[in-house]
């Protein structure tokens, strides 16, 4: 699985305190998934993030 924020994301932060193992805000405010295939350890949790999204920016596949 891979991670991916798309441009509808509004910075709320959200996804960083679910799974601060994948996502990071940047300097420009919004979020960023690490690079590359998620470890499974973190996998779950990116998914936890995904539904808490509250416009649907975070892509997993
Ligand atoms: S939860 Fe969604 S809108 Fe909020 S920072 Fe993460 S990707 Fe952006």
């Amino acid at each position: 699985m891979k991670a991916r924020v798309n441009e509808n994301c509004i910075g709320c932060g959200l996804c960083v305190s679910t799974c601060p193992q994948v996502f990071e805000m940047t300097d420009e405010g919004v979020a960023k998934a690490m690079e590359g295939t998620l470890p499974t350890d973190v996998a779950g949790a990116a998914l936890d993030a995904q539904s808490g999204c509250p416009v649907g920016a975070i892509e997993i596949e």
